[in-house]
């Protein structure tokens, strides 16, 4: 078993390790980078939607098990980058009231121990990093921001932007989403990203999507002082006797265990699998599992409600990449109805291949590849409270299980109801007149109204921060209460999901908790050790 001594060790690779990667880099201080994954390979299957999502190559093949015992394939990804390499990179400030009490229809979303101004300047560093291209002042629910979007919005194609004018004609504030997407509209023959139809769910073939490995994780790797270590999976978190330090990382890799230690660990491996590995480091120090004092690793668990919905017209939709539009004008409900609601906005262009991946209820008179080829896909995502009953555990065998009964559901299905009647108040079209809109349609690509809980893309809230150790894992630094080296910096401290996409939030969190730990450690001189890369696995 080899042991190695680092300054900091990052535990994933995603949207918060990799980015606190990033942001520690420059520190001259010894960072090792251990991720479950692999790169993602370079390969024309990278824009394949049958490779992608009908043959999901890039998904992992684990099971896990629902809270019934039935068994779970969960739609997520262990690579460098984490899901960001799939992610659709729409980079959303959560609203200022999410930071905040906020009173739903089935119950309150508790505040978080820090506030949005406390956010806000990683917000902005968080977006120019990830090179977001966006419009400030357009979508009614937006947090004030210190500083312009760096990048011009990416802009509608025809259909989008008809839709995007019918809505303002109906009074409506649609916007253009805010993506980390490197195109430059201005200049398309030099531009990094060439506007392809697969960005949403798939790898970037030409790395021009502004995941967490392109953006932090490469760019980390210049360094000297920082190695990334892939296929390593972190089994087990080990403590001194006094249960206050972590003193060994235990490390599967390629069939043998490795044994790593670090002045501070940090857990980022997504907010199901930190909370497993906590559960499965218990100890007689920490026996409900590490920084667990509380009992609440793994309980409040939350994916939002989030539903595809595909408005079928008799015109053809022949957008190719058609995230760029946005709502948020039920965000925080209607005149006639107090609770919030959620947001609108869309998922990457469906085709009938990835439509055959399930079942889904086919319009009369329509083929899958014509519905494909018909309509918009839009994307409604309402926040779900946090439950303590909804949590992550473990079997007998160390497996995940992750119990989760839906809450919240009221606001979800008025906004459904809002969308449809938008839709049917839609101009008049030329050819079909009114009969050009077919109607909505679920896209069952789960079998089943919602995206089901194996849809795990927006997880979070499983090891949550708080100022009170009796009702959070973390302090508002996101170091564990019960430990002196410990921090958890992905989707997990979330106390709150709101309903924007949460990786924005993580990433600025990692730069924020970076600096934190860079104060710690005194490293807060920027470093100069741009030395060759090390190569992976080279210890
Ligand atoms: C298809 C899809 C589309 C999405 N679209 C959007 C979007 O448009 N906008 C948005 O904001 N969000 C989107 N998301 C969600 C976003 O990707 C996540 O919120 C974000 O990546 C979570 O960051 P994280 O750091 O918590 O975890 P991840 O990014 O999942 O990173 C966790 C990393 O830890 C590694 N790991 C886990 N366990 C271990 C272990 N035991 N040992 C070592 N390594 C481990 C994993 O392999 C992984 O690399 C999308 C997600 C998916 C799947
Ligand atoms: S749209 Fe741009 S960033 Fe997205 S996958 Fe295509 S080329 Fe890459």
């Amino acid at each position: 078993m080899s042991t190695s001594h680092y300054d900091v060790i990052i535990i994933g690779t995603g949207a918060g390790g990799g980015t606190l990667a990033y942001r520690l880099a420059s520190s001259d201080k010894r960072i090792l980078l251990l991720e479950r994954g692999d790169y993602v390979p370079r390969e024309l299957e990278n824009w394949s939607t049958r490779a992608v999502n009908v043959e999901g190559r890039y998904q992992t093949q684990e099971k896990w098990r629902d809270k019934v015992g039935k068994e779970l394939h969960p739609h997520t990804n262990y690579a460098v980058g984490g899901n960001t390499k799939f992610y659709g990179a729409a980079l959303f400030r959560l609203r200022r009231e999410d930071f905040g009490v906020l009173r739903h229809h089935g119950g309150t979303s508790p505040a978080w121990p820090i506030t949005y101004d406390e956010l806000e300047p990683y917000y902005t560093e968080a977006e120019h990093l990830y090179q977001v291209h966006g419009e400030r002042g357009e979508d009614p629910t937006e947090p004030p921001a210190s500083a312009a979007y760096r990048y011009p919005a990416v802009r509608h194609e025809p259909r989008i932007q008809q839709l995007s004018d019918d809505f303002a004609r109906l009074g409506y504030q649609p916007f253009h989403t805010p993506l980390g997407i490197m195109l430059d509209e201005r200049n398309r023959a030099r531009s990094r990203c060439i506007r392809c139809g697969t960005c949403d769910g798939h790898p970037c073939l030409v790395n021009a999507k502004s995941d967490a490995q392109v953006v932090c994780v490469d760019p980390a790797l210049e360094y000297d002082n920082v190695t990334l270590l892939t296929n390593a999976y972190v089994s087990r978190l080990e403590t001194s006797a006094s249960g206050r330090q972590v003193t060994r990382v235990l490390v599967d890799r390629n069939g043998e265990r490795e044994s790593y230690s670090a002045d501070i660990v940090v857990v980022a491996g997504g907010a199901i699998n930190s909370a497993a590995l906590l559960l499965r480091s218990a100890s007689d120090q920490h026996p409900r599992g590490l920084a667990n004092g509380s009992d609440v690793v793994g309980r409040h668990y939350m994916g939002h409600i989030n539903s595809v919905l595909m408005a079928l017209s008799r015109c053809p939709n022949p957008t190719v990449f058609q995230k760029s539009m946005a709502m948020n004008d039920f965000y925080f409900g209607t005149p006639e109805w107090s609770f919030p609601m959620g947001h609108i906005s869309f998922v990457g262009k469906l085709d009938g291949v990835t439509l055959s991946a399930g079942a889904p209820a086919i319009a009369p008179g329509w083929t899958l590849d014509l519905m494909g080829k018909h309509s918009l896909d839009f994307w409604l995502t309402s926040e779900d409270l946090p439950d303590p009953e909804n949590r992550v555990t473990l079997d007998r065998d160390g497996r995940i299980v992750l119990a989760y009964t839906p809450n919240n559901g009221e606001g979800h299905k008025r906004l459904v109801g809002k969308l449809e009647s938008l839709m049917r108040q839609q101009s008049s079209c030329p050819l079909h007149g009114r009969e050009c809109h077919q109607g909505l349609f679920s896209r069952n690509l789960f079998l089943g109204q919602r995206i089901p809980l194996a849809g795990v893309a927006h997880q979070n809230g499983t090891i949550r921060f708080g100022h009170d150790p009796a009702t959070s894992a973390l302090d508002p630094t996101c170091k564990a209460h019960e430990l002196d080296n410990l921090y958890v910096v992905d989707g997990s401290f979330f106390p709150s999901s709101g309903a924007v996409n949460p990786a924005l939030t993580i990433m600025a969190n990692a730069l924020r908790v970076g600096d934190q730990i860079r104060e710690r450690l005194g490293a807060t001189r920027a470093g100069s050790a741009r030395v060759s890369r090390q190569t992976v696995g080279a210890l």
